[in-house]
């Protein structure tokens, strides 16, 4: 039971195989039993989760509900602890936040609750999600179910890793310079990053506003597809989401790909690519060709200045978000302060980890007097080069393929010493946000016993063409059905 997808779910609770109380307490269970082993949990809200299951069997009892209003009627699911849970601790991974206990729901969360869903808890992630391998969270890192001295990924490790260990059968995911679908791909598991826009931000904390997005991180895309259907939509509290219809996307799953154009980046198959994942990727090329899929070369010429573009735009943003937490309103305050200054300074200085201040450091210099035009103006003018890139190469092609990562989940503590090195593992996840594109990571084989993913790319708003996509390569393929050894 616990190995099914959202799809099984939601007809085994249909056809009364078993209820969601049933289900809830399985996952519960094995959650109690593993994640002492996994840390991909901050919080498991037992209580709230059975009563949620509990009147969801009883909404269910009744027939009183439509199935497209309750989509999600007692299905568990667990939500990344950056999205504001009502009366439930919202840590976002942060000592700042570690007292802090949401008033209010968060769009995405609200969404939820509307579709019947059941939360099974809170996950791990790197503090504000600044990170790529869950290891600046307050509350220690998490571990990847393949291999446990290595990452999950991050900042949405947490996520992955349940959906992973199948502590849940999916959870919310935010994805900044590629927070989906980089722990998606060390994990095996399929997640989408939306266009900006596409899925309300509100109640979702701040790190880098022109960037954040939140999507669905599942075991297929059928699943993320049902997932977006319940997140996407227009919200007028968050000034930056767009007024469009959501198109049902689960209808288009099965669309030929005739004809589909499919463009790889010459800069993402450069020779510094591990062959093991370069052949990887081939090989799912070639399983979209004889889908009818037609490939061709394309330029994205500056994707090597995504990096460095985003390492002044992302701290620049957050420098600025994370004013916001002071000592005075809510969250940590220092025992230790003499007067209002010091209470800023000394409730800062002992709640934000590392990492946090070094991009808070990055940020606050890059938009000080004088450097402002050097470093930020430059990095909004690369980005637009960036963006451009990508509406030529739309001129030509459907979507853009590519791998998700330089390599497979790394050795816990590898990458600490060296910021930069850390920083490189999202070389080709960061364009995307940069650009505002949706695009998506899905299971494509192993390298070296680690799950790699495939980087699908489309066109703004194009989340149908790339989930379609998606689900005709999982119709022949089935490395997304592998499951890690120990927690199988
Ligand atoms: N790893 C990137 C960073 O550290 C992206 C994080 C994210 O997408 N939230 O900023």
């Amino acid at each position: 039971m616990l190995n099914k997808t959202i799809a099984e779910i939601i007809s085994s609770l249909e056809q009364r195989q078993i209820s969601s109380v049933e289900l809830t307490q399985l996952y519960l269970d094995r959650i109690k039993q593993l994640n002492p082993q996994l840390n991909a949990f901050i919080t498991v809200t037992e209580e709230q989760a059975l009563n949620q299951a509990q009147q969801a069997d009883v909404l269910r009892g009744t027939g009183d509900y439509a199935t497209d209003t309750h989509p999600l009627l007692g299905v568990p699911m667990a939500e990344k602890d950056i999205f504001c849970t009502e009366g439930i601790k919202t840590s976002c991974g942060s000592k700042m936040l570690d007292n802090f206990i949401s008033p209010y729901d968060s769009t995405v969360t609200a969404n939820f609750k509307k579709a019947g869903y059941v939360c099974l808890g809170k996950t791990n992630m790197d503090e504000f999600a600044m990170g790529s391998s869950n290891e600046t969270s307050f509350y220690g890192n998490c571990k990847n179910p393949w291999d446990l001295e290595c990452v999950p990924g991050g900042s949405s490790g947490g996520s992955a890793s349940a959906v992973a260990a199948y502590l849940t059968p999916a959870a919310s995911g935010t994805d900044t310079g590629g927070s989906i679908r980089q722990p998606a791909s060390f994990c095996g598991i399929t997640g989408i990053k939306p266009t900006y826009g596409r899925v309300s931000r509100w109640g979702m904390i701040a790190f880098a506003s022109s960037l954040d997005q939140a999507g669905p991180m599942t075991r297929n895309a059928e699943d993320a597809a049902i997932l977006l259907n319940v997140m996407a939509g227009y919200d007028p509290k968050d000034s930056t989401c767009i007024n469009r219809p959501v198109p049902d996307y689960q209808a288009t799953l099965n669309d030929s790909l005739e004809n589909l154009k499919v463009g790889l980046p010459k800069q993402f198959f450069s020779s510094d690519l591990d062959d093991d994942i370069a052949q990887l990727i081939h090989n799912a090329v070639s399983e979209l060709e004889k889908q009818g899929a037609q490939i061709k070369e394309i330029d994205l010429p500056h994707s090597h200045l995504s990096v460095p573009a985003y390492y002044i735009i992302a701290p620049a943003e957050c420098s600025s978000n994370l004013s916001r937490f002071d000592g005075v309103r809510y969250g940590y305050r220092s025992d230790n302060a003499e007067d209002l200054e010091s209470l800023y300074k000394n409730s800062r200085s002992e709640a934000f980890g590392e990492e946090v201040k070094r991009r808070i450091l990055i940020g606050t210099y890059a938009l000080s007097e004088g450097f402002y035009d050097a470093y930020y103006l430059k990095a909004q003018q690369v980005r637009r080069l960036i963006k451009e890139d990508f509406n030529q190469a739309f001129k030509e092609v459907d979507v853009i393929l590519g791998p998700t990562t330089p390599s497979g989940a790394f050795q816990l503590g590898a990458n600490n010493e060296d910021p930069v090195t850390m920083y490189l593992n999202d070389i080709f996840t960061i364009a995307v946000n940069l650009a505002g594109l949706p695009a998506m990571s899905v299971p494509a084989g192993f390298s070296q016993n680690k799950p790699i993913g495939l980087q699908l790319i489309g066109n703004d708003f194009e989340e149908a063409r790339l989930l379609n996509v998606a689900h005709q390569f999982q119709r022949v393929t089935d490395w997304h059905q592998q499951k890690p050894k120990n927690f199988d």
